[in-house]
């Protein structure tokens, strides 16, 4: 299985903020130092402007040059710019490789699936998911699924893509919660399964049941999954009840749906990311 991940992903930091290098520091070091799983690390290649205007107005890309914090929770950094577009370019690297009939991950920050077409937010400038879905699409997929896991709702992703012809969304989230979007199905494509604050375990995994279902039944021929880990019962930015286990069900559940799929590493904030997203990749490679 090949790993997209790059050292830059640790050259830009907030003090406090809990979107951080560590997150990719500490899992790429859990990832070398394991030998259960072959794997291959590999740095982005490049994303072009007319890939990313699939997704985005010019407005955002010019945006992220000028030196002013987007909100809140989304910093300007020195050359965010520059990490977004290698995220993003990460995200097409994946869907190559997903079509040459490999298993693959982009783990790269920044994350993707809260920006929207005109503005970053929620951690996320650009929107890798839907960049690489429209992609897909572009280069002659027919029925592209993204499955987003993340505990909050990929309004970003939703907003962009809704109504896209050859694109469905399907997302599994905590109701209520950031960004407070996602209660209901959205366009004719994109289908927003809710768990509540707390809801059990058992209640959690139903739920990502019936959405991997759903997505069965649209008989995608490439699946994009925006993998993010803060549904785990330990997050701290959410009250998701999953254990590293259900991470693994996770990816074998989504490789024995047998399409190509690639996956990308949105949130996920507990110290034990690095064993949560290994969990997954064992999943993924039929562990
Ligand atoms: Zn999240």
């Amino acid at each position: 299985m090949r790993i997209i991940t790059d050292e830059r992903c640790a050259e830009y930091s907030c003090d406090g903020h809990p979107e951080g290098p560590v997150r990719i520091i500490d899992t790429v070091a859990r990832l070398k130092s394991q030998t259960e799983l072959p794997l291959t690390f590999d740095a982005p290649s490049q994303v072009t402007d007319a890939q990313i205007l699939r997704a985005h107005a010019p407005e955002l890309l010019a945006r992220l040059q000028i030196p002013q914090d987007f909100d809140a929770d989304t910093p300007f950094y020195h050359n965010i710019g520059t990490f977004a577009r290698a995220s993003a370019a990460a995200a097409l690297d994946a869907l190559e490789e997903a079509r040459a009939g490999k298993h693959v991950f982009s783990l790269m920050r920044p994350p993707g699936h809260h920006a929207t077409r005109e503005h970053a937010m929620g951690f996320c400038y650009l929107n890798n998911i839907a960049i690489a879905a429209l992609e897909a699409v572009a280069t002659g997929a027919k029925r592209v699924a993204v499955f987003d896991f993340d505990v909050h709702h990929g309004n970003g992703t939703e907003s962009i893509l809704v109504d896209q012809p050859g694109v469905a969304f399907f997302s599994v989230h905590q109701h209520p919660a950031y960004p407070g979007t996602g209660e209901a199905n959205t366009g004719k494509n994109c289908f927003n399964h809710v768990v509540a604050p707390l809801a059990t375990r058992e209640t959690y995994r139903a739920t990502l049941a019936r959405a991997l279902a759903d997505l069965n039944n649209f008989s995608p021929d490439v699946v994009a999954v925006s993998a993010g880990f803060d549904a785990y019962a330990r997050d701290p930015l959410a009250e998701g009840s999953l254990l590293a286990e259900d991470f693994q069900w996770l990816g074998q559940s989504l490789r024995s749906l047998n399409v190509p799929m690639f996956s990308l590493l949105e949130g996920g904030y507990s110290s034990d990311l690095p064993e949560l997203i290994f969990a997954y990749l064992k999943g993924v490679a039929g562990k």
